[in-house]
């Protein structure tokens, strides 16, 4: 039997209703509108088209963007005297520094300046150590938003086992920390894992998120599994997840498709965390 499509376009476009809808009943509560500053270094193109994306959501649903945009050869010490000023900065509520850096720049460093009440990609140390710990914080965008996706896919992560393909700080670890809590039993693959296959048919929730295209086959697709596809792959013939989706959808009961499964949920909970923020420092 075919999966059933998770329709992530129309789940994030939901976010970001409630978050407009949020944003300005907190304006009318505080007189304080949420701003997001963004740091962008240097000119590669991609960045330049990611940081454009939030800002012009966050104009969408009323809140004030910064839009810092800085020469490729600025001075670690300007980048950071930036973030300082941001940091202290009671307009701005949350801040984002777009990785990668020109690589005279360390983006453990600069991000890590971050104030972690201002941090809402959720990436500084203080973050991370909150989230392991079990403590309320800022969480990253992408996993936050697999949250959501599994939620309105009625999956209920508690005793189910979960497999998470690619270890990275950005998403698998995050991703096992937000499923651990939930109570599912989670296990991280990655590079060296042994015969991925068979862990992964293991998985009654199947996350990948390694950056090969189509690296999941359809024989590890357990039947009846819900399976999340991060992959984000640029092919001649267009985007691709990490996920033989037409292989998968046969043995799955639920699946995200590539473009508009995940991916649009990562600026909706972008906004979301900015919010977040926001009331943190009211
Ligand atoms: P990353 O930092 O490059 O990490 C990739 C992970 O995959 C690593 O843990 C790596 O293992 C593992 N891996 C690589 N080859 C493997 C293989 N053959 N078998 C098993 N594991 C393998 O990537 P990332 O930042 O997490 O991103 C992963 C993918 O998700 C990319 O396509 C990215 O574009 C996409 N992504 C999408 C969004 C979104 O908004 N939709 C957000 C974030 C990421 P080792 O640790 O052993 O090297």
């Amino acid at each position: 039997m075919a999966a059933t499509i998770i329709d992530g376009k129309a789940v994030a476009a939901r976010v970001r209703a409630d978050v407009a809808q949020d944003v300005a009943e907190f304006l009318a509560e505080t007189g304080t509108q949420p701003g997001l500053a963004t740091v962008l270094v240097g000119e590669d193109a991609a960045s330049a088209v990611y940081v454009g994306g939030k800002q012009k959501a966050c104009a969408e649903v009323g809140i004030r963007g910064f839009d810092h945009r800085l020469p490729a050869d600025t001075s670690r010490e300007d980048l950071l005297a930036l973030i300082d000023t941001l940091n202290a900065d009671a307009a701005v509520s949350g801040i984002l520094c777009q990785l990668p850096l020109p690589g005279h720049l360390d983006g453990v460093e600069v991000t890590n300046r971050i104030d972690a009440r201002k941090d809402v990609d959720g990436l500084t140390i203080a973050s991370a150590g909150r989230l392991a710990l079990g403590m309320a914080g800022l969480v990253p965008c992408t996993p936050a938003g697999v949250m959501l996706l599994l939620a309105e896919a009625g999956v209920e992560p508690q005793g189910k086992e979960a497999v998470i393909v690619g270890r990275s700080n950005l998403f698998g670890k995050p991703m096992a920390q937000l499923l651990l809590a939930a109570n599912a039993t989670v296990t991280i693959c990655h590079s060296r894992t042994s015969d991925l296959g068979e862990v992964c048919r293991r998985a009654d929730i199947l996350i990948a998120a390694v950056g090969v295209a189509h690296l999941v086959k359809g024989d590890w697709v357990k039947p009846g599994a819900t399976v999340i596809d991060v992959g984000m792959n640029r092919l001649e013939s267009g985007l691709t997840g990490d996920v033989d989706f037409a292989a998968a959808s046969e043995t799955a009961a639920a699946i995200t498709p590539v473009p508009g499964g995940v991916g649009p949920m990562t600026i909706a909970c972008l906004l979301r965390n900015t919010l977040t923020a926001a009331r943190l420092s009211a």
